[in-house]
């Protein structure tokens, strides 16, 4: 028998999409051009936040975050296990350390109180100054932003949510990326929108605005409202910082504004999708569904079973041409962090629990309500006890 080969996720491009990429690739600009700036004047519009600005992917535009929040050597960034490598590498890449805190089981994300333990036990062992948390709203769950704000205050810290599975989320009546100082995003073919790679920083302040643009074009400046020293004519320029050459071109702005148009779209399926698994998969027992939440953005939809079904599960799923991935393994508990922090098991038992029987099945808005049946059905099969 033919089936389609599943995977947990992937881009929809249409012919819209491509016309207007062809359209940049005709013109002048391929880089540095006004694709880029439009791009991000619609991030930043749909956000309801004053600036956007794109890097050349996720992991950059975490980076700049890092760099602009004015982490280096001394400081922690305070984050969660249960993320992609991205998030706490990034801290490193200036010079900072990352710390952990275990997550919230019904939520999946950043645990606020044992948060704010860690932050109290890195203040109290001296070991090096608190200056960022970055939660992550894993999967695309809209986690309460409100204790981390108030941890933020108290603390004097940088709210960096790392919202690469969560745009066209919402949150209290707001689009994700309102609610924090800067909020990252990623436009990898998995993701919500696509501009092949791509990431852009969202933020209301002026002043990170300016300085994720210097640090993502070699922390040089054209812009004489900025210049430190007197202009020695039109071609002056001065670079004020070491900065990156992390600019994203016009040819993927062009492939990302045009997804924007369908952003809504693309969020409306991929919750009809999670719907419809949450209907099949209600009563299947050894299963847990995903949290949910109004405002969820699906960009994974992660179920658990028990940590003995979990690898057989995966293989059958396989075996059916379905295709899967894990997210993730606790991030601490890598070999280079292991050996760079000592990290071992156990140390972070929920995230550990989570991961133990966690599969992502299938979440894109190209999949079919037959697709999603099959999966499921495939699923039911395999654990012998569907309803
Ligand atoms: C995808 C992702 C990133 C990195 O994005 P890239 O565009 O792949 O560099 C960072 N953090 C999380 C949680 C992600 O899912």
């Amino acid at each position: 028998m033919n089936t389609k080969n599943l995977s947990y996720g992937r881009q929809w491009i249409d012919d819209d999409d491509i016309a207007e990429v062809a359209k940049v690739l005709k013109g002048d600009w391929l880089t540095q051009g006004p694709t880029v700036a439009a791009f991000e004047r619609s991030l930043a519009d749909y956000a309801g936040v004053k600036h956007a600005v794109t890097f050349v992917n996720g992991t950059a535009a975490l980076h700049g975050a890092m760099a602009a929040a004015g982490l280096g050597p001394g400081d922690r960034l305070l984050t969660t296990p249960m993320t992609f490598a991205a998030t706490s590498n990034s801290a490193l890449y200036v010079g900072a350390e990352p710390v952990f805190a275990d997550i919230e089981p019904g939520t999946l994300c950043l645990d606020p109180v044992k948060a704010e333990a860690k932050l109290r036990e890195v203040e109290e062992a001296k070991e090096g100054r608190v200056r960022a948390v970055a939660p992550v709203s894993f999967g695309g769950y809209p986690f309460a932003m409100e204790p981390f704000r108030r941890l933020s205050s108290e603390h004097g810290l940088v709210l960096i949510e790392d919202a690469c599975h969560a745009l066209g989320g919402d949150r209290g009546g707001h689009k994700i990326g309102f609610d924090a100082d800067m909020t990252v995003l990623s436009f990898h073919p998995v993701k919500h929108i696509t501009t092949a790679e791509g990431g852009a920083v969202l933020t209301r302040s002026d002043e990170y605005a300016h300085a994720l643009r210097l640090f993502r074009s070699h922390g040089i400046t054209r812009n004489p409202e900025d210049f430190e020293e007197a202009p020695e004519g039109p071609w002056h320029c001065e670079m004020q910082t070491l900065g990156w050459n992390y600019r994203l071109t016009d040819l993927n702005c062009a492939l990302g504004l045009s997804q924007m148009r369908r952003l809504d779209a693309f969020v409306k399926r991929r919750r009809e999708i999670a719907a419809l698994y949450r209907e099949l998969l209600a009563d299947v027992r050894g299963l847990t569904l995903p949290p949910a939440h109004e405002g969820h953005a699906y960009h994974l939809f992660p179920i658990q079973v028990d940590a003995e079904a979990r690898g057989p599960l995966f293989a059958h799923l396989a075996e059916n041409d379905i295709r899967l991935q894990v997210h993730y393994s606790p991030v601490p508990l890598h070999p280079y962090y292991k050996k760079r922090f000592g990290y071992r098991w156990g140390d972070f038992p929920e995230a550990e629990r989570y991961y133990r029987g966690a599969i992502s099945l299938p979440m894109f808005p190209l999949l079919e309500d037959s697709d999603v049946k099959r999966v499921a059905d495939c699923i039911k099969t395999f654990l012998g006890r569907g309803s």
